[in-house]
């Protein structure tokens, strides 16, 4: 919100924003809602602009009452104020502001995956239920955590326990974000979680450093199918969320095919996410005239991980 736009909220007359609040004015006094009043002692101070209360010492301006009354935060509450007061505000169309993304707070995060530890729940997960090759958990530095934990330094925990910690890092191994997946039983907590508003779309970045001459890079839907992927000895990276697949990521794919002459190999999910990101993982294929294998798995599993699982 601009400044004028906070002082023309500043401005509107105290008494008319009382009124609207529900507040009785008469004479510039009211009823104090803010303590057990039965006789007005809430004054109105129409030069000031303000209230006060001389019994419970509340008092502000119009935005301050309407805090108060109305129940909501700041910029609600301001909100609420134009709105009743047909005050216009530019800021007024959160639907065409686009969302804004904060960087990760990565020093910090780079604590919690810094020196990895596996607890029984993220053994039992990784080793047993998916049969992920150790070196390839120790290879992409995987942690665990037993107590929710901050995202942010000095943050509430975010991260619910117990979850995995997948560090998603650059070709160079730097550090960009952190995901977590969660491994508890507590129904209505979402599985994976990146720190809000911050956004890493590729897993497994430094395996493309390692790719050979020509060799195959499988792209995946999710981290676990790309920790399978890796486990059977394939070249993966995870792109997570069919729906979305940036420029910078097609730019990615477009500069391995020249670097490296990598041909792109995909074995799509058995569902309707499955095959989308296979249908815009092809378009993008065509459009830098990459390569695009598309792998079957066979009947009966939904995911490679899935079957994976069932192997060796
Ligand atoms: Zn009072």
């Amino acid at each position: 919100m601009e400044k004028y736009e906070l002082d023309k909220l500043r401005n509107l007359p105290i008494e008319g924003v009382a009124d609207r609040l529900g507040l009785k004015v008469k004479k510039h006094k009211a009823l104090c809602p803010f303590h057990a009043d039965s006789h007005p002692s809430l004054s109105f101070h129409v030069g000031r602009n303000t209230y006060k209360c001389f019994v419970c010492d509340a008092h502000g301006g119009p935005i301050d009452l309407a805090i108060k009354l109305t129940g909501k935060p700041f910029i609600e509450a301001c909100r609420w104020l134009a709105d009743e007061h047909n005050v216009i505000l530019t800021e007024w169309k959160p639907a065409e502001k686009p969302k804004r993304e904060f960087p990760p707070d990565v020093e910090y995060l780079s604590q919690l995956v810094q020196h990895p530890v596996l607890n029984a729940e993220a053994r039992e997960f990784l080793f047993r239920q998916r049969r992920i090759h150790p070196a390839v958990v120790q290879w992409m530095g995987i942690s665990s955590i037993s107590v929710a934990t901050p995202c942010w330094r000095h943050g509430k925990p975010y991260y619910d326990a117990p979850s995995l910690l997948f560090p998603y890092r650059t070709r160079t191994g730097q550090l960009m974000n952190v995901q977590s997946r969660y491994l508890g039983r507590e129904a209505g907590i979402p599985r994976f979680r990146f720190p809000s508003r911050s956004e890493c779309r590729i897993f497994g970045l430094p395996v493309v450093e390692r790719l050979q001459m020509g060799e195959g890079l499988w792209l995946s839907e999710g981290v676990t199918d790309c920790l399978a992927l890796l486990s059977s000895g394939r070249k993966a990276i995870a792109i997570p969320g069919a729906t979305l697949l940036k420029p910078e990521d097609v730019k990615l794919l477009a500069n391995l095919r020249v670097e490296k002459k990598t041909v792109f190999h995909i074995f799509p999910d058995k569902d309707q996410p499955g095959e989308k990101l296979y249908r815009r993982l092809l378009h993008a294929a065509n459009e830098i005239g990459a390569c695009l294998i598309r792998d079957e798995l066979p009947d009966g599993f939904k995911d490679f991980g899935q079957w994976w699982a069932t192997q060796a």
